[in-house]
């Protein structure tokens, strides 16, 4: 896929790949330099769901805040 930035150098990330890697709005990213290309990961020093950086819980190598924690509890399972 071709993206073309505007002006002061943004793109858009579209909407299946931010699906397909589970970003959300206002999720934190870093930008990893390589020889020959960028790439874009979340940032992990936040939670997962909502880049919250207070009261995190690790849970199999990811980092979820208190409150989406109590989100998921509250979801019901299918
Ligand atoms: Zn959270």
């Amino acid at each position: 896929m071709k993206m073309k930035m505007d002006d002061i150098g943004r793109i858009v990330i579209p909407a299946y790949l931010r699906e397909y890697l589970g970003l959300h709005r206002k999720n934190k990213l870093v930008f990893e330099q390589r020889p020959d290309a960028i790439v874009l990961k979340h940032w992990e020093g936040c939670c997962l769901f909502c880049s919250s950086e207070k009261s995190l819980i690790a849970y199999k190598g990811k980092l979820v805040c208190r409150d989406c924690l109590e989100g998921l509890k509250e979801m019901k399972m299918n």
